[in-house]
């Protein structure tokens, strides 16, 4: 299996070193040449299987042969080993068809942690192999980072700096980030918003020098292992519910694409999926493009799903890449317009593909207040800003017989402001990190400056 750029002039790599490099040279992210397709058999198979198992099957053919089938299973099972529900990806009934999909069972209760910890022990297990280092820099709204630090702390070929912009994550989030004490992890808080951590980010992957001189590696959501690690629960939801003998719906809270992507991804793979839902908070770039075909940029207002407070959505790129039948020039283009002018306008031929199997839509602050209020009336469930957000809009969606299910990206506990702001109940944290709030905190300040943030990358690693 081979992976390209969507910007069609970096090097064609393998699985191993796409996962390794994140972005590519060209400045386009990573996709694989073919995707691999089941058959209706292959998936009815998947039916009642371990997740671990289902994992195993659905990514398999996309790793090639980067490790061999019982290291595999091995990475697999070391990286969900840490979550604390059996199912791993559980899911809970909200309506006559609707469900919710609870992938916020891991350590740091948020859907980041099932690509985070499969693709810590992948680049171990790699580094291992090849008596190699790295140095892993993210950026991060709230969720990667603490995901990734949790994924890599204490691992011998990695130091891990992550990029938050300072003040604008919750207090839980935050605290995940700055109190594990491992030497190798680096709670960096920038003076800006998510949108200059994640510029900072691709300026440092663009300056070759800093680049090669530290063995930068990418472990946001642009890294194509973790769009691919996301692909599974979308099989183990759809085949619990009767696919591939019966089409689903899928609602997905959305920022950076990356999960509703690896949906995108199921689908092309075969799993019937009838209409994928895109639902965004009032930073709603996705939303406005779906309806009139121009990506526009627009300042970032915070608001409470913080997670979601974006305005360059990057995996986009990807879906882009495809509507404009893989013209790598197309989208390069599309992406120096964005860079120059702030926007860009999809050509009607794009736009008609991606709205084949794209639908979207918004919530408001008050509309996502409403909704975690409703539900929990309705159904007795608290549930976290993003997954009200994905629920507002679900239930917009719903269609007669085909089941809608809405990906529940957070546990409620880290955003317990706005919770108990919409029902007078603060949700508690489950007991691994009941004592969050007494340890020490460790973080440093950084200027929103990419030499700045260089050479304090430089100076930590080198002591
Ligand atoms: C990251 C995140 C999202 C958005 O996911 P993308 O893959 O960036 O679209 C939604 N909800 C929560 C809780 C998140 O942490």
């Amino acid at each position: 299996m081979k992976y390209v750029s969507t910007r069609g002039s970096a090097p064609v790599l393998s699985f191993e070193e796409a996962m390794l490099t994140g972005l590519a040279r060209d400045g386009g992210l990573y996709v694989p040449e073919t995707i691999p397709t089941m058959t209706p058999a292959d998936i009815a198979a998947l039916a009642g299987q371990p997740y671990e198992e289902v994992a195993f099957r659905v990514m398999k053919p996309f790793i090639g042969d980067a490790f061999t089938d019982e290291e595999f299973s091995d990475i697999i099972a070391r990286a969900y080993a840490g979550f604390d529900h059996a199912a791993r990806a559980p899911m809970v009934q909200l309506g006559a068809n609707h469900f919710l999909l609870e992938l916020f069972h891991g350590p740091t209760l948020a859907f980041k942690d099932f690509a985070m910890q499969l693709i810590g022990q992948m680049f171990e297990a790699a580094l291992k192999r090849r008596g190699d280092r790295v140095t892993i820099v993210g950026a991060t709204s709230g969720d990667t980072g603490s995901a990734a630090i949790e994924a890599f702390r204490g691992l011998d070929a990695v130091d891990v700096f992550i990029l938050f912009p300072d003040g604008r994550v919750s207090e839980v989030q935050r605290r995940q980030m700055t109190t594990p004490d491992d030497a190798n992890v680096h709670a960096l808080a920038l003076h800006g918003d998510f949108d200059d951590c994640q510029a900072r980010l691709k300026d440092m992957f663009n300056h070759f020098e800093f680049r090669d001189g530290v063995k930068l590696a990418g472990v946001n959501s642009i890294n194509w292992a973790r769009v691919l690690a996301q692909v599974v629960y979308y099989f183990t939801s759809a085949t619990a519910l009767g696919a591939p003998h019966r089409e689903v719906s899928f609602t997905v809270p959305t920022g950076n694409f990356g999960d509703i992507f690896a949906g995108y991804i199921a689908k092309r793979m075969g799993l019937p999926i009838k209409r994928l839902v895109i639902a965004t908070n009032q930073n709603d770039i996705l939303h406005r493009t779906m309806l009139s075909g121009a990506y526009t940029k627009a300042g970032v207002s915070p608001s409470i799903s913080p997670s979601m407070d974006i305005q360059v959505s990057s995996n986009f790129e990807r879906a882009l890449f495809d509507a404009y039948g893989r013209d790598g020039a197309a989208v390069a283009q599309q992406m120096q317009d964005l860079q120059a002018g702030g926007g860009f306008t999809i050509s009607q031929g794009a736009i008609d593909r991606l709205r084949e199997l794209f639908d979207s839509g918004r919530a408001s602050e008050e509309e996502t207040t409403a909704t975690i209020r409703a539900m929990y009336e309705s159904t007795g469930e608290i549930m976290c800003p993003h997954t009200a957000v994905a629920v507002k809009v679900a239930q917009e969606h719903l269609a007669g017989d085909v089941p809608m299910i809405t990906l529940s990206t957070a546990h409620p506990a880290k955003f317990p402001d706005a919770v108990e702001a919409a029902i007078g109940i603060r949700p508690g944290l489950p007991k691994h990190m009941a004592d969050l709030y007494e340890r020490p905190e460790r973080m440093r300040q950084v200027a929103n400056d990419l030499t700045a943030i260089e050479t304090l990358i430089k100076e930590q690693i080198a002591t």
